[in-house]
């Protein structure tokens, strides 16, 4: 007999944690995993809120428990698990249900599984959520994909687990297909992007000026009652004051500096080269991440590459030069998201609101920062392009604090500390900075050994060639 508003299958770490929200937040919740043992041994950790959840030992169970029309939050590995659970589950469903993948798909799986449920007669929502463990448990972010009507069956509960930021839930349906999880692959992006800038900054503070994990921990905490107010700062803060309590030295020094990565970035940078675009902070990210992994070369690379002879070490760099260099860097970064974003809601007609998207980032989600609610306000108004570094109040800030970043780059390039990301950064501003670049000579290249043509400054028309007389 059906027990439950709500269906979930994948009692990982996410799921188990996102039932237990759901089902605190007063909609019974059948459940089901794979392995079936886990659904026991979930239910019998969950305390009171054990009696508002449903166990479902097979996907037939958990059709069974579910009012029509059924609503199941898929929270499995992304990938081949996600396919494999909804042709476990299709046999026991009716047209009209909706299947919801919470995981971090692909959004391009997001768009084939939409199309092929929706022919077949069944709804499919791509959601992507943001928090990890804790935001699971006590309110993630929350970006929605697919079809509006599919997302009004569910809305009451997503809006009800969701974090909130002054009262507003910070959720929202943004689009069709595969948008949400578009949106969420770019936070990530973004996410990978802000990391690696606090961890250059940090590469700069121990490794050039020779200071302690606490004495640079310190500065983030001081840093996090600022502009650069977010929770990547505070979380840095608190990891770099964090001692091994086995061995008694700093925590960061005994970790191995070889960064994971599970994808999101990747397809970031994918998708950006995909449209036309680049996010190229992002990129530095993702391939610092890389560069990271290879360790027994840099092992190699230590002794053989030389760093800078010159004892000049550039720009004398203050705290604050730091925080605001690290200030303008994460303005970049989130304006290449951004514009990532715009790129892919016109090639994919989503017509994303970048204004709502900032706001359910401000509270439950990785990258949330005191920055989101003054980009809401960017987009909101009349942006060029709708590049943000063309917003008035974004100029503004990156015109006062370009030169710490500037500053910043020339310091760690004389002695020889590496920036990837933010020097990337910075490239991207001097660039959008010169209405006459450097493509001509491009341009000029390209007709000289190919014969493709260009543009010329003082007429209409393409299709002109130069006098290479080839
Ligand atoms: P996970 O390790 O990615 O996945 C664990 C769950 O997937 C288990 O329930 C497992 O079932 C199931 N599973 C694996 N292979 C399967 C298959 N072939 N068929 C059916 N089920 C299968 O766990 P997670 O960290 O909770 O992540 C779940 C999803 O959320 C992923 O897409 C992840 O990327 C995304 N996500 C994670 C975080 C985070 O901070 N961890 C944050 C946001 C989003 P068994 O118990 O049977 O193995």
């Amino acid at each position: 007999m059906a027990q439950a508003r709500i269906g979930l299958i994948g009692l990982g770490v996410m799921g188990a944690n996102l039932a237990l929200n759901i089902a605190e937040k007063g909609f019974p919740v059948a459940v089901h995993n794979r392995t079936t043992s886990a659904i026991g041994d979930f239910i019998g950790t969950a305390g009171d809120l054990a009696a508002s959840l449903v166990p479902a030992m097979t996907p037939a169970d958990l059709a069974a428990a579910l009012t029509a029309p059924r609503a199941i939050i898929i929270m499995v590995k992304a990938g081949a698990p996600v396919d494999a659970t909804i042709d476990a589950l299709k046999p026991h469903l009716d047209p009209g249900d909706i299947l919801i993948d919470a995981g971090n798909a692909d959004f391009n799986d997001t768009r084939r599984r939409e199309a092929a449920l929706s022919a077949e007669g069944f709804r499919f929502v791509g959601m992507g959520v943001s928090g990890g463990e804790e935001g699971a448990r006590n309110g993630p972010s929350i970006m929605v994909g697919g079809a509006p009507e599919a997302f009004a069956e569910i809305e009451d509960i997503v809006l009800a687990i969701a974090a909130t930021y002054q009262d507003a839930p910070c959720a929202a349906h943004l689009g069709s297909d595969g948008a949400g999880h578009f949106v969420k692959t770019v936070h990530n992006g973004i996410e990978y992007a802000d990391m690696q800038m606090i961890a250059e900054v940090y590469g700069i503070l121990r490794q050039s000026d020779g200071r302690s994990p606490a004495q640079i921990g310190a500065l983030f905490e001081d840093w996090n009652g600022g502009p650069l107010q977010s929770y990547l700062a505070e979380i840095t803060a608190k990891v770099l004051a964090a001692t091994d309590p086995e061995s008694g030295r700093p925590m960061v020094d005994v970790i191995l500096d070889r960064a994971g990565q599970k994808g999101t970035g990747r397809w970031t940078v994918i998708e950006a080269l995909k449209l036309g675009q680049s996010a190229s902070a992002i990129e530095a990210a993702v391939g610092a991440r890389s560069w990271s992994s290879v360790k027994d070369l840099r092992e190699i690379g230590q002794d053989r590459l030389h760093g800078p002879q010159s004892s000049d070490p550039g720009p004398i760099l203050l705290d604050a030069d730091l925080e605001r260099a690290l200030l303008a860097a994460r303005v970049i970064a989130y304006a290449q998201g951004f514009s990532l974003l715009a790129a892919a809601s016109d090639e994919f007609g989503w017509t994303l609101d970048l204004a709502r998207t900032a706001e359910i980032w401000r509270a439950g989600c990785i990258i949330r920062s005191a920055l989101l609610d003054d980009i809401a306000t960017a987009f909101r108004g009349d942006l060029p392009g709708g590049s943000l570094i063309l917003a008035p109040a974004f100029t503004r800030l990156l015109n006062d604090n370009i030169g710490a970043l500037r500053r910043l780059v020339a310091r760690a390039s004389l002695s020889g500390q590496p920036v990837p990301a933010m020097a990337a950064a910075l490239s991207y501003f001097d660039t959008m900075r010169h209405a006459r670049g450097t493509a001509a000579l491009i341009q000029a290249q390209r007709d000289f050994f190919g014969a493709h043509g260009f543009e010329r400054t003082d007429r209409d028309g393409d299709g002109y060639h130069g006098p290479w007389g080839n």
